[in-house]
């Protein structure tokens, strides 16, 4: 006999995990080489380092008690110095905010800034984690196209001067996950302005900022406009189980967000905040060691990239590369990625198609490459058997 549960809270309703995420299930079969995953390299996380960390945050025993709700004193003095300097003025303590991860900033916040139907505008492609949240908070979503200079800000200008009325533009700044590319300068100063005229917040979401390769990621768009909201994080510069992410926000919305994360968690961890705080604090330190993780993958992501356009020629158009973890390529000779997904995992490569990031576009001929976890032979052994897989159809 079954048993009847209980129904569960309609929210839920429109909220299911998409056929792509569970074909994906299988990449991690140790014959197929996986572009599809979106982690960093573990080999590249300072692993010692956050060992000694951690033994001298254990020296005190009070890291083993409950912290502050936004987060442990020293490590929001730290990140205030840090983000002081990122954003050109004075950013006081009490407008930095500890989350576990930025993922948490991005949940908290759609339910601080987020009625049931409020707006909230997203880029297409969309980061999926931010659509899960802006969803289960019951937001109607609308998106706005990427070009190879980030979100299309004419677009968002249209609408606006149609009569749209966002609450939240929501915007990946910085080597956009999943599509690869960065907002140019003029487009951040038009969207901080578009911010202020029409009135609604922008949450810039900027994980992978200090992963550049060639140049300096721009100024960031909250240095432009007190209406943006911006997330960080220690993920992909140090490592994600650090769970440590931040933002940086007016002093009310950090009061909001205090008043929800009380009732989330009570507090992050005083132990991987503290391993955190004295990671960041080590200046010179951390300066050559997001200096190596920037050489790694800078090299890896021009082999693949090199080998995409070897193999495949003008059949496909894919982005540069200039700094984070993805490449978006589009095919341009009418290859459906979903369709020739099972061929390319029978071929031992996997990939997400372009469609698991789709909002209102299709993107039926893109694909997401992620190049942080392999070596540049691997990574071109990867495209050959997309390549092989390719010829197929
Ligand atoms: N924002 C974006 C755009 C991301 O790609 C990710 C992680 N993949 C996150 C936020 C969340 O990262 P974390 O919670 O580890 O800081």
């Amino acid at each position: 006999m079954s048993a009847t549960f209980p129904p569960l809270a309609r929210r839920l309703d429109g909220l299911q995990s998409s056929a792509i995420r569970d074909l994906l299930k299988l990449t991690s079969r140790a014959d197929i080489i996986s572009l599809a995953g979106g982690l960093p390299d573990a080999e590249l996380m300072p692993r010692d380092r956050i060992a000694a960390a951690a033994d001298a945050a254990l020296s005190d025993r009070s890291r083993l008690q409950y912290t502050e709700s936004p987060g442990w004193g020293p490590l929001r003095e730290v990140l205030a110095v840090r983000e002081s300097a990122r954003l050109g003025r004075t950013v006081p303590v009490d407008e930095i905010f500890v989350t576990h991860g930025s993922q948490q900033a991005l949940s908290l916040l759609s339910e601080v800034l987020l009625d049931p139907g409020a707006l909230v505008i997203v880029e297409d492609p969309a980061y999926v984690g931010a659509l899960q949240v802006f969803r289960a908070a019951g937001a109607r979503i609308e998106a706005v196209p990427l070009d190879a200079e980030g979100m299309r800000v004419d677009i968002l200008r249209d609408r606006l001067a149609a009569g749209q009325r966002p609450a939240v533009v929501h915007t990946v700044s910085n080597f956009h996950n999943p599509g690869g590319v960065t907002l140019v300068p003029e487009r951040r100063r038009e969207l901080a302005r578009l911010a202020e005229q029409y009135g609604f917040w922008i949450i810039e979401d900027d994980p992978y900022g200090e992963l550049w390769f060639d140049r300096p990621s721009p100024e960031p768009v909250a240095t432009y406009s007190p209406n943006v909201i911006r997330l960080s994080s220690a993920s992909k510069i140090l490592a994600p189980t650090l769970r440590a992410g931040w933002m940086i926000a007016p002093v009310q919305v950090c009061r909001a967000v205090e008043l929800l994360k009380q009732g989330a968690d009570l507090c992050g961890s005083a132990l991987t905040q503290q391993i955190t705080a004295d990671l960041l604090a080590d200046t010179d330190w951390l300066a050559a060691h997001v200096d190596s993780v920037r050489q790694v993958y800078g090299d890896r992501a021009k082999a693949l990239v090199g080998a995409v356009r070897a193999r495949f020629g003008d059949q496909v158009v894919s982005t540069d590369a200039t700094g984070g973890m993805f490449v978006w390529v589009d095919f341009t000779d009418g290859t459906d990625t979903t369709a020739l997904l099972p061929r390319a995992l029978d071929a031992g490569v996997a990939y997400v198609p372009g469609n698991a990031f789709a909002v209102s576009t299709d993107y039926t001929r893109s694909m997401r490459l992620c190049f942080t976890t392999s070596g540049a032979a691997t990574l071109e052994q990867a495209v050959d058997r997309l390549a092989a897989a390719h010829a197929q159809s």
